[in-house]
């Protein structure tokens, strides 16, 4: 469905990318992880064709990724900005219907699509009408999610969508999230630097590490056989509430 053939990428001396080879499979969801900085934006809006790649190629459904191609191949993607990155100065069904509304989609199909995503997503019909500011976090973040999956993409990018939320928000739409990816089949690349989320939606973890990937598979193999020094320390970096808890 996707593949990153040989990606390379710089910001002046600074390789933020290096020599990327990845597959990610259909219907399946493909966790990216690894530390802040370590490249994860960069190559999901390369997959989405905001940046282009230095060198290496990009195939979406076996066509490479260009400029001539670049708008067609983007509607086959809903994408979760890291942020939300909603419009402020728009309402939230604004903020949904844009893309469509830009395709001249007739007023009574948005409306029906959009009552359809705001159920799946639970988000409630009379908040529609509300600007970001006016949304908490967790409802925004439902927002964003309703505006990648208003045009039924085939494939879906989500940078950091949980990043933002205090824990009990957070895994209330985990639980939802993982629901929907379910229900609706499609092909997910999610973000996001927590171990435990990452193996909680993960058919497949990819660890970057400074550009690079440094394993990719099961948590179980990351746990069990890591491929480097580093995999171990990224794990053991997450702090466990009970290893604090004495029990007298
Ligand atoms: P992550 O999402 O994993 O936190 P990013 O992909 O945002 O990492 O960034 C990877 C590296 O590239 C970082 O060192 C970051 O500072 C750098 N970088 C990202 N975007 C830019 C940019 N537009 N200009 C210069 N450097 C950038
Ligand atoms: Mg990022």
């Amino acid at each position: 469905m996707i593949k990153l053939e040989s990606i390379s990428k710089s910001y002046g001396r600074n390789q933020a990318l290096g020599q990327i080879n990845l597959t990610i499979s259909q219907g399946a969801t493909t966790v990216l992880i690894g530390p802040s900085g370590c490249g994860k934006s960069t190559l999901i809006r390369i997959i989405i064709g905001l940046i282009k790649p230095d060198m290496g190629q990009v195939y979406i459904d076996n066509t490479i990724l260009g400029s001539a191609n670049v708008n067609y191949l983007r509607r086959k993607i809903g994408y979760v900005i890291q942020e939300g990155g909603l419009f402020p100065h728009l309402t939230a069904r604004h903020n949904v219907a844009i893309m469509a509304r830009h395709l001249g989609w007739e007023k009574s199909s948005i409306e029906k699509r959009i009552k359809e995503i705001a159920q799946l997503a639970k988000f409630p019909l009379d908040g529609l009408d509300r600007y970001p500011l006016q949304l908490s976090g967790g409802q925004k973040q439902r927002i964003s999610l309703m505006r990648a999956l208003m045009l039924d993409p085939d494939i879906l990018l989500l940078d950091e969508p949980l990043g933002a939320l205090d824990p009990l928000i957070r895994f209330d739409l985990q639980t939802d999230l993982k629901a929907i990816f379910k229900e609706l089949k499609k092909t997910v690349l999610l973000v996001t630097h927590d171990i435990g989320e990452a193996s909680y939606f993960g058919d497949r973890i990819v660890l970057l590490h400074n550009g690079e990937i440094v394993q990719q598979g099961s948590i179980k193999e990351f746990v069990h056989h890591p491929a480097h020094p580093f995999v171990t320390q990224f794990i053991q970096a997450q702090r466990n509430p009970l290893d604090n808890f004495e029990d007298t």
